[in-house]
Formats: C-alpha cells, structure tokens, sequence
C-alpha cells in the first residue's frame, strides 16, 4: 500500500471562546511513526480526533498524502484509530470484533476470513478468534483492538494513548510490538501520549505540545539533546536550569551572573539567545560529582555544593546538591563497591561545557 503523508498546515480549533489548538503547523513523513507528546490538556486528543475527522477545525488545512481532507467525514478518510479504551463490543468474539468493519463494507465472505486470519496472526491472536474480549488480558484487548483497525487497511493509523491502559511491564512489551508491527506494515501512524518514555522509544519523530502550541518537532535524541526551550527541556528527560542576569556576551560565550552563585563563564559556541537573561541547562547525568577540594579538572566548570538529597536508583545514584541558592540534581553511575556521598558533605559539581545548552529565561 502507497505510504501517505500527514500534514497540519496553520490549524486552529477553538471551543466556544478558548482556543486549544493555536495555529498548528507539523508534516508528518510517509511511513513515519510520529509521536503526539504534551501533559494532559495540551491538546494531543483534539488534535488527533480532528485528523480522524471527529472534530473540525476553525482555520487551517489537514493535508493526507497532499490533499485537503478537512471536509471528508471520517468514515471516507481511510483513516484508523485506536482508542484509549480499546471500545471493543462485549457481547462479540475476537473474531467478530476485528470482521466487523469488512461485514459493514459487505466486502465477500471470503476475502474478510482472509483478512481476518492475516490481522489476528499478525497480533499473534489466531488462538484466541472465539473468545470475548472479557476472557482476554489487557494486552490481548489492546491487541484486537488494532488487529480491528488494521484490518480495514487504512492509510493512517491513529492511537489514542494506546498503552497507558497496561502495567509497566505489558506496556514496555506492548510498545515493542506497536513498534514491530507498525515497521512491517509500513502505515504512517501518529501516537498520542503524555508519556515522554513511550514517545522517546518509539518514535521516529515527535511534537512536543503545551497549551495548544507545538513547542519543538524533531527526533527524540534531538529534543533531548536541543531542547528549544525551557518547556521542552524540563518535559522531555530531567533539566538542571541555572538562570541568571547577562554580564558579558562575546564569540567565546557569556559570562551570566547566577543568583546566590555568582558569576559563570560560559563558554558556549553554538547559537546564544538573545536576552538580558538566560538559562544554563545541563542534564543530570553529565554532572561530575566529585568530593570538595580534589584535583579539579580545567576543562569543568566546577560548583562548590553540599549534597542535600540522595535516591538510590540501581544504575545510577541521583544526588541533590545545594549551590548557593539553587539546587542542582547531579546523578552518578553505580558500580558495586562504590562508596555514596553522603548527606551534608561538602562536593564539586563540574559541568562539562559541551554539554551546556544556553536557553531564554
Ligand atoms: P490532551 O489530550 O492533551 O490531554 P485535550 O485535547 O483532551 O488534551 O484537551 C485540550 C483542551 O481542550 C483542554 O483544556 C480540555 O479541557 C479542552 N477540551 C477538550 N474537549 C473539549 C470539549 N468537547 N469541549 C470543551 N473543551 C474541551
């Protein structure tokens, strides 16, 4: 089947006076598994409900495969959806549920057995065919609640925060085999969740939204990595921010006055904001936590700090650390046998220059 894209072009929605989704701007590539990820109330549901044609716009275009399909109701967009509650009939089998779109199509009897077989063997659900959804697992509801959908082979698929239904454990099995599937059947699907895990594993790309706004779309690894803002930084993994005034702006860096820090000489060499205030951000993880007073490594720039908090979390140890009048959470890998600095302890924080990413205040 031909791979589509799927593109919002200056899409505006508005329930009575409050606008929800503001001027939404995303090209979704033929193919792509595209992530939707934002806090409840970012608008993510709207935003995917209008692509399946259960909401309209206001302003704007919805481009599927390059044509305007903002006024085809959704029984005739071709378009598939999987809901967050699965809405599966209780009273049918397996079998009957995932028939149930080819039945209403009057599609000949034999080639819906076919296309049944084929979707409950690709969820690995061919043993299951005669039994009702109440005598199945949450993973296995989730599962005939795609087959249903993929069985009318629609050019898009849209999941409604497919897993958040599952435990921890199905739902990191579920979003493996969400994945697999979809990279089989090569379906352009776009993925609504709050979970920033879920849209980092899965996705080949994704939009962070806030309050009816797309923050930043890119790559997982690239969101992670320049965040476009503070919004994104915090939302998207753990983002130590240290903000303070401008002192000094040349090609080398800046130079930011930090309350009850002091001065930090930044040397930055991508693009730095504009502003009389920034923010430095750093990640947890790339913050050297050593004991105070040992041989400081020039190429850091080193914090004096206390450790004020310590979580044990296995792989790593994540400290937080009192600088002044900010806290800095700095995590350290665990090894067996490595001693934990401990509670009150006077450290020096050093903060690898690479990995510091200079944001509006
Ligand atoms: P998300 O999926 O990110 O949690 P939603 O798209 O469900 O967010 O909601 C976005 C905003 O629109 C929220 O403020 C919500 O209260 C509001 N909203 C959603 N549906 C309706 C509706 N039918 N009528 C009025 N407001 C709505």
């Amino acid at each position: 089947m031909k791979k589509v894209s799927v593109e919002c072009r200056d899409i505006r929605l508005s329930y009575g006076n409050t606008e929800v989704l503001k001027n939404i701007n995303i090209l979704i590539e033929p193919g792509e598994f595209f992530a939707l990820l934002g806090p409840s109330g970012s608008g993510k549901s709207t935003l995917l409900r209008l692509i399946a044609g259960f909401n309209q716009h206001n302003a704007g275009q919805l481009l599927v495969d390059g044509k305007d399909i903002s006024t085809i109701p959704p029984h005739r967009r071709n378009i598939g959806m999987v809901f967050q509650s699965y809405a599966l009939w209780p009273h049918m089998t397996v079998w009957d549920n995932v028939a149930f779109g080819l039945v209403e199509r009057k599609l000949p009897k034999a080639e819906i057995r076919e296309r049944v077989e084929a979707a409950l063997a690709l969820v690995s659900l061919s043993t299951f065919a005669r039994r009702r959804p109440n005598e199945l697992s949450g993973g296995q509801q989730q599962r005939v609640a795609l087959a249903r959908t993929i069985v009318i082979e629609p050019q898009v698929l849209l999941l409604d925060e497919p897993l958040s239904n599952l435990d921890k454990k199905l739902r990191v099995q579920m979003r493996r085999e969400l994945l697999s599937l979809q990279r089989r059947l090569g379906i352009t699907t776009i993925f609504v969740t709050h979970d920033q895990e879920e849209a980092m594993t899965t996705a080949d790309r994704m939009a962070v939204l806030d309050k009816g706004v797309v923050q930043q779309t890119g790559s997982p690894a690239t969101l992670f990595d320049f965040p476009a803002n503070r919004f994104v930084a915090n939302f998207v993994g753990t983002m130590n921010v240290l903000e303070g005034a401008v002192r000094a702006r040349n090609y080398s860096g800046v130079t930011l006055s930090v309350e009850g820090v002091g001065d930090l000489a930044i040397p930055v060499h991508d693009d730095i904001p504009e502003g009389d205030r920034l923010a430095a951000s750093f990640r947890p993880h790339s913050v050297r936590i050593d004991a105070a007073g040992g041989n400081a490594d020039a190429h850091y720039l080193w914090l004096p700090g206390v450790v004020e908090e310590r979580e044990f979390l296995g792989e790593f140890v994540r400290y937080a650390v009192r600088v002044g009048e900010q806290r800095v959470t700095a995590d350290q890998s665990h090894f067996a046998g490595l001693s934990q600095f401990q509670i009150g302890t006077p450290v020096a924080l050093g903060l690898e220059p690479s990995q510091i990413r200079l944001l509006s205040a």
